[in-house]
């Protein structure tokens, strides 16, 4: 096979198309990811409603701003 000039072009030219959309599918996951964490340590106060992070692995976490104890992980409950 001979690999022309204008054939190493598109080859550059794909490749690197190519590789924009894989960096661009990898930096979103991470940021998705990131973002989907962070808001898992998310805690909004049920007192003040003041919006801070958690890292830490209690249950039971408190609001830095009113000091009312907060249930950390999904505040959605039902009943
Ligand atoms: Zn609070």
């Amino acid at each position: 096979m001979n690999l022309s000039l204008s054939d190493f072009v598109l080859f550059i030219v794909f490749g690197s198309c190519a590789l924009v959309l894989l960096f661009a599918v990898v930096s979103r996951t991470l940021h998705a990811r990131a973002e989907s964490r962070s808001l898992a340590n998310r805690v909004i106060c049920r007192l003040c409603l003041h919006v801070f992070e958690d890292h830490g692995h209690d249950k039971i976490v408190q609001c830095p701003h009113c000091h009312a104890a907060n249930e950390k992980g999904r505040s959605r409950r039902l009943g």
